[in-house]
């Protein structure tokens, strides 16, 4: 696709934004930051304004944070920005072809510019009979419900070893819950963890009480009469750790899996998203898990942008399209979709960057780690607390491509210099703590 036309919108145009998550309430801001002055409507199906998600699995789970300190914007400031804001409010169907979507209300709304910023849902297990039973965290509400259900001494069972499930295992251990975490595949988020530091990762949970079991999935569950649910796991990929919790462990026929029982009170399910790409769909937008994008945030129709969760970019530098589920992606491309409906964008090419918290070590991933040839770790790779710091860089050709740094905030700062800077680096150096990395950069 090509460099798009500027062109400057009539102060009468109308640009609606479907999504009201952490995209849609920056895109809606930009807007009116790059003075905008036409009508902005923002249609959201949750009956909260814009707002972030992380504390979602951490403080408004804890109950130590109201929901509404993860609203963006003060509601002073939000008021004052004039946007047509539609809570509680689920659009249907996109018309390209009459510019209009139509709500559940039976209103349709015009627009001449629209922008996709419609998330993800989260994916469930289905267990027959148990619906109610197994929970998934993506919402306001759904942390407010789980919440409630986590007391000290009930057993939750996680199924999902990603970041959701570790958060929300942290969150729960700091309750007092007795936490088990089964993941799939061998090792923790295995979709953006390499082995060392997702075993570090593992290390630290592990120390706090949780009980992780990898290579494994749930096969059965079935509620007792006490209301609590008895589960039936299988282990396949590992050596099955020995747990004082198990209540009997039976060797399968099949190859070398062992089903194990657990009883659980909860069962929350952190196994992924899956990007609300429908009504793009339907529309006959060019989709593919996800609404397609160029740099500039451009979907198949010039006159319709997506950012978030839902995007899927490709253009640029980007070898294969790729989907950034992050905070900071979800705002920074909100950012730049905006700019872009207004023609006045730039490519929007990132460094992706990504944290989490957990038992209070701070976890960031910055760059990219997949395509290295090396790995240098700086500190103990076996061991982490809140007192202690390590950070794994990622080479290539001795160039540093993307760092994991647990504990390491001030460091992961100067390591966008030294990435950003594309030069080979001392490994020598990068591995020793008492060496700054300033004097790298
Ligand atoms: P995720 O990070 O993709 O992790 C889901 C994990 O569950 C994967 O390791 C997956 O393995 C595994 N899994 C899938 N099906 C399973 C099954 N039936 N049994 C056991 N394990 C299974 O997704 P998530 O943790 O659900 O999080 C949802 C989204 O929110 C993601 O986009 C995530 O990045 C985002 N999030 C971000 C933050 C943050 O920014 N700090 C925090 C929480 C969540 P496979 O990959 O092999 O399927």
């Amino acid at each position: 696709m090509h460099t798009p036309e500027p062109t400057t919108l009539s102060n009468d145009a109308r640009i609606v934004i479907i999504g009201a998550g952490q995209a849609g309430g920056w895109a809606a801001h930009t807007l009116r930051d790059e003075k905008f002055a036409g009508t902005i409507t923002l249609i959201g199906e949750e009956p909260w304004p814009p707002h972030e998600r992380p504390p979602l699995s951490k403080a408004v789970l804890a109950g130590v944070a109201p929901p509404e300190s993860t609203h963006l914007f003060p509601l002073t400031e939000w008021a004052a920005l004039d946007i047509d804001w539609r809570g509680h409010h689920k659009v249907l169907a996109i018309d390209r072809a009459a510019r209009t979507v139509d709500l559940d209300d039976g209103n349709s709304v015009g627009w001449d510019r629209l922008i996709l910023c419609t998330g993800g849902r989260a994916r469930t297990l289905t267990i027959p009979g148990l619906e109610e039973a197994s929970t998934t965290l993506r919402t306001i509400d759904d942390s407010i419900q789980l919440h409630h259900r986590l007391r000290p001494a009930s057993r939750l069972l996680i199924v999902g070893g990603g970041w959701i499930g570790l958060e929300v295992a942290a969150t729960a251990r700091q309750l007092g819950v007795d936490v088990t975490v089964i993941e799939t595949a061998p090792q923790l988020c295995a979709r953006s963890l390499p082995a060392e530091a997702a075993q570090l990762l593992a290390s630290l949970h592990k120390q706090n009480g949780v009980h992780i079991l990898l290579g494994g999935g749930l096969c059965d569950a079935k509620k007792n009469a006490d209301g609590s649910i008895t589960a039936q796991l299988s282990i396949t990929n590992q050596q099955k750790p020995t747990r004082k919790r198990t209540e009997s462990v039976v060797n399968s026929s099949a190859g070398h899996a062992v089903t194990e029982q657990i009883t659980a009170d909860v069962i929350v399910a952190g196994i992924g998203m899956i990007p609300n790409d429908e009504l793009a769909r339907s529309a006959g937008v060019a989709c593919a898990n996800g609404v397609l994008v160029d740099q500039y945030c451009r979907t198949s129709d010039p006159s319709i942008f997506a950012a978030g969760d839902v995007a899927i970019n490709s253009g640029g530098r980007a070898t294969k399209p790729f989907r950034l589920e992050s905070w900071q992606n979800a705002q920074q491309q909100g950012i730049a979709a905006a700019r872009c409906a207004l023609g006045a964008g730039t490519p929007y090419e990132p460094m992706p960057w990504f944290w989490s918290d957990q038992f209070g070590v701070n976890v960031q991933i910055l760059g990219t780690t997949n395509d290295a040839d090396q790995w240098i770790v700086r500190g103990s790779p076996q061991c982490i607390t809140s007192e202690t710091s390590v950070i794994f860089f990622y080479l290539r050709g001795g160039i540093l491509r993307g760092v994991i740094g647990f504990n390491a905030g001030r460091d992961i700062r100067t390591a966008r210099r030294l990435i950003e800077q594309s030069t080979v680096l001392d490994t020598d150096a990068l591995a020793n703590p008492s060496v700054s990395l300033k004097t790298l950069a």
